[in-house]
């Protein structure tokens, strides 16, 4: 049973304070450990495990929509309170604990004030991941820059290595992209750029990581897939892009885009001699025609 709670901006119930002074020291200890950490998720796990001594739960979920995450802590259980957690109006997720008895009105009087102590580190955790997000994005497209993608091959690679999971990449070149900007500008060019990466949001799975990686060139990192299904995918996008109606941006504009795939495929292969062989099938793919799927 879900038992809602009012919005949650800074307020403290004195009806609920007996131990003002335990209750304030309480409240210090939380605000010391909760300083400790910038990370979104792990700063949500140390106030669900502080806030356990006074109002024990079995799970805890918060989302943002405005960053679009989810973290879930824990397990799921049927009773649950729900705080719409603001600060200075400005909106920073919701955040709903759980267990399988109900909360007692003493309870969520003591998990208010403590909830109070979070809104800060809330804060300061949502504005460095929004920081974070901006460095790892290009501006155009809203998809990974290239910075972010130094980083996340190594460690899908690792991952993959440790777990002898199958890795694939796909790398895509749109065709004849300065025909594009020449004829109709550069303008369009970068619309249709922004276009064709929204096109490969909506065509992967949200697991899947796509990268602008040149101009007018994508990667996309495919965890646990294998090189069919990558070859499955990459031809899904071709014929995607292949069929997108342009005429928002300008009338008879038509994009076509050559794909490249490579599969990790012995433990030794690094990820540099991955994008080797995807740039290679890629080249091969622009070779037989364009508008076309390589696999390495
Ligand atoms: P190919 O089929 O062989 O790939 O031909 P292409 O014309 O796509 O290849 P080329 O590498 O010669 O040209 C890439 C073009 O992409 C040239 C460059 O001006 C354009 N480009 C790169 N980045 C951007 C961008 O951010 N915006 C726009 N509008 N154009 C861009
Ligand atoms: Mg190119
Ligand atoms: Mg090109």
């Amino acid at each position: 049973m879900p038992q809602d709670r009012a919005n949650l901006a800074v307020i403290t119930n004195p009806a609920y304070d007996k131990h003002p002074d335990r209750e304030q020291s309480r409240q210090f200890q939380l605000i010391e450990v909760l300083q400790t950490t910038l990370i979104l998720d792990q700063l949500l796990q140390l106030f669900s495990r502080e806030v356990q001594s006074v109002v024990p739960h079995d799970g805890f979920r918060y989302g943002n929509p405005l960053l679009g995450v989810e973290i879930q802590g824990g397990e799921r259980a049927p009773h649950s309170c729900h705080y719409t957690l603001v600060l200075e109006e400005q909106k920073l997720g919701e955040l709903t604990l759980m267990r399988r008895k109900r909360f007692s009105e003493g309870e969520l009087g003591q998990l208010e004030n403590q909830l109070c102590c979070l809104l800060y580190p809330l804060r300061n955790a949502v504005l460095y991941y929004q920081a974070l997000q901006s460095a790892y994005t290009d501006p155009l497209t809203q998809v990974y820059n290239r910075t972010a993608l130094d980083s996340t091959f190594q460690r899908e690679w690792k991952l993959a290595q440790r777990q002898r999971a199958p890795l694939s990449i796909l790398l895509l070149d749109i065709d004849h992209f300065k025909k594009i900007n020449d004829t109709f500008g550069h303008t369009a060019g970068d619309s249709a750029l922004a276009k064709i990466a929204h096109a490969l949001r909506q065509t992967v799975r949200a697991s899947d990581m796509i990268f602008r990686y040149g101009g007018e060139e994508f990667l996309i990192l495919l965890s646990n897939t294998s090189g069919e299904g990558a070859q499955l995918l990459a031809e899904r996008i071709r014929t995607r892009i292949r069929d997108m109606d342009c005429s928002d941006i300008a009338p008879n504009l038509r994009i076509t885009t050559s794909i490249g795939v490579a599969t990790l495929s012995h433990p030794e292969d690094t990820p540099l001699q991955l994008l080797k062989r995807a740039d290679d099938a890629l080249y091969q793919a622009k070779r037989q025609g364009r508008d076309s799927v390589a696999v390495a």
